[in-house]
C-alpha cells in the first residue's frame, strides 16, 4: 500500500490490500486510537486503493491517485465541523450536514464514495502534533485544508460532542444499506466515542499509535513500591499524580490505566509462587478494568481515577 502505513500498521495494511482485492471491505469502518492524523492518512490511502484506475503501487499517477493524494477528489470527502459545511453557523457536525452527504448517494458515480468523518480545528500545533504532521506528509498525502500562516487543519476523533446523535441516526439506513460503491470511515479515539448503534453497523481497526504500546511505569513505582501496601498518604494526590501525568503527556486516560494494568501483570508474573498476593493482584486488575469500563460510560476521569485511588489506598 503505502511504505509509512505498511511500516506503522503491517497487519492492517495488509488486511485493507486483501479485502479490497476481494471486494470484501465493510461499507462502514472505524479507526480508533490516539494519532488521528495518521488514521487520516489511512482513510486517504483506502479511498485511494478503492479508485485507483492502475496498478495500485505506491506511486501510481493514475488521475484518481494523484487527486487523493493532493486531497482534491470529488468523490472523497472530508466530513468535519471545518469541511464539507453546509451552515457556516454551526459548531459540530449536523443533521443537515449529514443529509447533504446522503443526498449526493441517490446521483450515481463513475467513483467509489469515501466520506471520512472526524473532528477538525485550525489551530497553532503542539510539538507532538507537528512531528504527527511531519509523519503525515511521509504519505504522501495532503491536508484537506491548506495552511494559514502558523496554523494547520488538525484532525480530532469524533465523539458524540461534535457528532449527535440526531446526526449519527441520520446516517443508520445508509450504513445498513449501503449502495455499493461508498464507504463511510469514522476516525475516533476511542470506539466507545461513537453511538452504539454506529459501532455495532460497523467494523472497527485498533491503529495503536507504536509510541502508547510501551507502558512507562515509572510514575508509578514510588506509590506501589510497598505493594500489596499502597505508599500514600492521600488518595486524593495519588488521583491528582494520575491525572497531571495523563495531561502533561497528553495521553488517553485509558492508557494511565493500561500502565497500571501493565505494572500489576509484572507483579503478578514476578510472584507467581505466592498464591495469596496472586489473589490480591487479580482483585486489583479486576478493579482497572471496572475503571475502563468507568471511562467507557463517559465518567470523568478525574473521578475514575479518584475512585481508584481509594480503592487502592483501602478506604
Ligand atoms: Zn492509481
Amino acid at each position: 500500500m503505502n511504505q509509512i502505513l505498511d511500516k506503522k500498521f503491517p497487519y492492517l495494511s495488509n488486511f485493507f490490500k486483501t479485502a479490497i482485492d476481494l471486494k470484501r471491505l465493510f461499507h462502514s469502518l472505524i479507526l480508533y486510537g490516539s494519532n488521528n492524523l495518521i488514521q487520516y492518512a489511512m482513510a486517504l490511502e483506502i479511498a485511494r486503493q478503492l479508485n485507483c484506475l492502475g496498478d495500485r503501487s505506491e506511486n501510481c499517477s493514475c488521475r484518481n491517485c494523484r487527486w487523493i493524494r493532493e486531497n482534491k477528489h470529488p468523490a472523497v470527502m472530508t466530513i468535519s465541523k471545518t469541511d464539507n459545511k453546509t451552515d457556516s453557523s454551526k459548531t459540530v457536525i449536523s443533521e443537515e450536514q449529514v443529509n447533504n452527504v446522503l443526498d449526493t448517494l441517490i446521483n450515481s458515480s463513475d467513483y467509489h464514495r469515501v466520506f471520512i468523518f472526524c473532528d477538525a480545528e485550525i489551530k497553532k500545533l503542539s510539538q507532538t502534533e507537528k512531528e504527527a504532521l511531519e509523519e503525515f506528509k511521509m504519505t504522501g498525502f495532503s491536508l484537506p485544508q491548506e495552511n494559514t500562516g502558523e496554523k494547520s487543519w488538525y484532525p480530532s476523533g469524533i465523539n458524540t460532542r461534535c457528532f449527535s446523535q440526531v446526526a449519527a441516526n441520520a446516517m443508520l439506513k445508509s450504513i445498513e444499506e449501503p449502495a455499493s460503491d461508498v464507504t463511510f470511515i469514522f476516525l475516533t479515539n476511542n470506539k466507545n466515542d461513537l453511538l452504539q448503534t454506529i459501532v455495532s453497523r460497523s467494523q472497527a481497526f485498533c491503529t495503536a499509535d507504536t509510541k502508547y504500546i510501551k507502558y512507562n511505569i515509572d510514575f508509578l513505582r514510588k506509590y506501589f513500591s510497598s505493594y500489596p501496601v499502597f505508599k500514600v498518604e492521600n488518595a486524593i494526590d495519588f488521583a491528582q499524580a494520575l491525572l497531571i501525568y495523563q495531561t502533561e503527556n497528553e495521553l488517553e486516560p485509558k492508557y494511565i490505566i493500561d500502565c497500571i494494568q501493565y505494572y500489576l501483570t509484572g507483579l503478578a508474573k514476578a510472584n507467581f509462587g505466592n498464591s495469596i498476593l496472586l489473589e490480591k493482584i487479580y482483585k486489583d486488575i479486576n478493579k482497572t478494568e471496572n475503571s475502563k469500563k468507568m471511562l467507557d460510560s463517559y465518567i470523568k476521569e478525574q473521578l475514575v481515577f479518584e475512585d481508584l485511588a481509594f480503592y487502592f489506598a483501602g478506604k
